[in-house]
């Protein structure tokens, strides 16, 4: 049986606290697309952490740890990862596709390079080289894991890279040429450090299948970041979709069977780009603080996260791409401060109100509609029942329920592993 677990909004959801407790009865936990460019941040006995390249059942030692084709690998990152990870006393089981793409250091340099030549432009990359490793990726002048044991082919590769490259560097940027010899040296050590966790990872996976394992896919970012379905040109250069699952590991698509969609009880976004519920100021600022680790920073960029009111407009068409089958949402202890609490239900664009989520241009046009919905003040922290939550919490998972058209099979109350609310109805 194979779930994934996705983003329905911009990302940083909390999918990594789900997948960590889906993670516990999961036989494999797979990344499928995206690099380090976005960050899961788990909380649990072993204390927290903020992973960025290895997938989220590594605090589960009997659970086998897939990084698969779509993934942009870096592998310095992956290397100071496993570290950390092994430092604080964990075990774990890993695999890399031996087909999966490689990160090198000259695609971050071109990622930091672009962004600054676009001055006010810029995209907000997280500047982890993502989009210039896609670019290359597309255009088949990228590397393959496989690609770094081949040393005579690598070289040859190499030098046909830099001869290109260096145009680029010199002439576009002013920078200083890279060097083809040690760019090589490079790609090798890589190459020769993840050599013991290489292997045909689709084959493992279609094996598992065969022999009924639990699956697990493990998205990152969120369906609006999704480069094809997304708020364009403000996306990520990979497919966010559960979708992509079966592309980016190899797998077949009909096998997944629930599409677990992530969101948060109000809305955050990290990055450039129109964001139609955003909150300013003082509001803005009281929302941040009260989501704590959740509101103030990205996970990765250490960026202080854009914040305003759900939306439900952008929610249901995350809902709808990813094709979900159902809906988490986390963060509703962060909500208690409020009196009344607006959910944005249809976006006003030139006076029309929609509920369809419009192209980019006209994201930057609406405005919110808000209904508003009745408030808890209280803290709900600590609790374990469906049952003994306030009754205006309640409607307020319902609202959305409807609002989604998305069975909502679970609520998160707190940052912790422990702080899950299962509703059973
Ligand atoms: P991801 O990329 O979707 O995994 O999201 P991140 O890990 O970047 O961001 C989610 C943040 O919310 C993390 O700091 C989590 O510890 C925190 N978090 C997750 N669920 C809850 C919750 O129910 N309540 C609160 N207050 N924080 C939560």
């Amino acid at each position: 049986m194979i779930r994934a677990i996705v983003g329905a909004n911009w990302g940083d959801e909390g999918k990594g606290k789900i997948t960590d407790i889906c993670a516990a009865d999961s036989d494999v936990v797979v990344r499928f697309q995206g690099g380090s460019n976005a960050g899961h941040t788990i909380i649990n006995e072993h204390g927290k952490f903020s992973l960025h390249q290895l997938p989220s059942g590594i605090f589960h030692p009997e659970t086998l740890n897939i990084i698969a084709n779509g993934v942009a690998l870096n592998i310095d990152y992956l290397l100071k990862e496993i570290a950390y990870v092994e430092n604080a006393g964990i075990k774990f089981n890993l695999m890399v596709s031996n087909r999966a793409g490689v990160l090198a250091p000259y695609h971050v340099l071109l990622d930091e390079l672009e962004e600054e030549r676009l001055g006010d432009r810029k995209f907000g990359s997280t500047k982890s080289g993502i989009a210039p490793f896609y670019s290359d990726k597309y255009a088949k002048v990228g590397f393959q894991v496989w690609e770094l044991f081949e040393e005579e082919y690598l070289k040859d590769k190499v030098t046909g890279i830099c001869d290109k490259l260096n145009i680029i560097l010199e002439h576009l940027y002013k920078r200083e040429k890279l060097d083809p010899e040690k760019l090589y040296e490079t790609l090798r050590g890589y190459g020769e450090k993840i050599a013991p966790y290489t292997g045909d990872t689709s084959e493992v996976l279609n094996k598992a299948i065969k022999e009924g394992k639990t699956i697990l896919m493990e998205g990152q970012l969120g369906a609006l970041r999704d480069i094809d379905h997304g708020i364009y040109p403000y996306v990520t250069s990979s497919s966010t979709l559960a979708g992509y699952a079966s592309v980016g590991a190899g797998i077949p698509p009909y096998e997944i069977k629930d599409v677990i969609a992530i969101t948060k009880a109000y809305s955050s976004s990290v990055g450039e780009g129109p964001f139609v519920t955003e909150l300013f100021d003082e509001e803005a600022e009281e929302l941040r603080k009260r989501g704590g680790d959740a509101g103030e920073y990205g996970a990765t960029t250490g960026r202080p996260r854009r914040v305003g009111f759900f939306d439900a407009v952008a929610t249901r068409y995350g809902c709808k791409v990813q094709g979900a089958t159902e809906l988490v949402i986390t963060c509703l202890d962060v909500l208690g401060y409020l009196d009344e609490i607006p959910v944005c239900i249809g976006y006003d664009i030139d006076g029309e109100i929609t509920k369809d989520f419009p192209v980019t241009s006209n994201v930057y046009k609406a405005k919110p509609v808000y209904t508003k919905l009745p408030g808890w003040k209280q803290d709900i922290r600590g609790i374990k029942e469906y049952d003994k939550l306030p009754p205006q919490v309640h409607d307020y998972i319902k609202f959305i329920e409807k609002e989604t058209n998305t069975k909502i099979k679970m609520v998160s109350n707190g940052p912790r592993r422990d702080e899950i609310i299962y509703i059973n109805e």
